[in-house]
């Protein structure tokens, strides 16, 4: 049987309760087998901002997050390919190693607001159905000429920036981020001087 995969990419730095509440959401809604928390090598986007955190440590953190997890997946395609990571080249790999399976690229609400942005975004709709799942903010609506849809769940007010933001100040990120992943956190003491 051809596989349902959706591919959840991210700088997951780090992963939180809100990433995990939307893949298993998203797999359950569309009947996925696997969803893949694709952790992005350089983040392209991101890198004049801030120092981000290294790529091997934020997939640790992923993949203590979906350790115990049915149907999620920590991914390192875009480690292992090196470079700035583009969802076009990562939908070509998934494609390439699944035969038949048909393909859906997860982003909340933010990240469907810049789809245009994307390296060779019309590759992405080509390859993938889009998942648009609610943040807090601007629902977005796309053009129709993507092939799209909306999933609903649970909208959680939870980013990566306000847990580093914690981290800095030393508010607690309890219940926000599992344990498995605060123990990645300790383990490799990371976010001591968090931006
Ligand atoms: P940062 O604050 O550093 O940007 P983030 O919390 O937005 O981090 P990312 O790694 O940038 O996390 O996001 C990866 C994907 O997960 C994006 O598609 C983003 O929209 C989605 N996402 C992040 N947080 C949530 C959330 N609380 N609910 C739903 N989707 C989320
Ligand atoms: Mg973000």
């Amino acid at each position: 049987m051809p596989l349902r995969i959706g591919l959840f990419g991210g700088t997951f730095d780090p992963p939180h309760v809100g990433h995990l509440v939307t893949a298993v959401n998203v797999r359950h809604a569309l009947e996925l087998d696997l969803v893949i928390l694709m952790v992005a090598n350089v983040p392209w986007q991101k890198i004049d901002d801030r120092r981000i955190t290294d790529a091997e440590h934020r997939h640790a953190m992923v993949a203590a997050a979906v350790a115990d997890v049915p149907g999620l997946a920590a991914g390192r395609h875009e480690i292992d390919h090196g470079g700035p990571s583009y969802t076009a080249d990562t939908l070509a790999t998934l494609a390439q190693d699944n035969p038949g399976a048909t393909l859906f690229t997860i982003v909340g609400d933010d990240a469907a607001a810049g789809f245009e942005t994307w390296e060779r975004y019309e590759e992405v709709a080509e390859r993938s159905t889009l998942v648009v799942v609610d943040r807090p903010g601007e629902p977005v609506t796309l053009p129709d000429q993507f092939r799209w849809e909306r999933v609903e769940v649970p909208r959680l007010d939870v980013s990566s920036t306000d847990l580093r933001r914690r981290f800095r100040d030393g508010r607690p990120a309890d219940f926000l981020i599992t344990d498995p992943v605060l123990a990645v956190i300790e383990s490799f003491q990371l976010y001591r001087n968090a931006q």
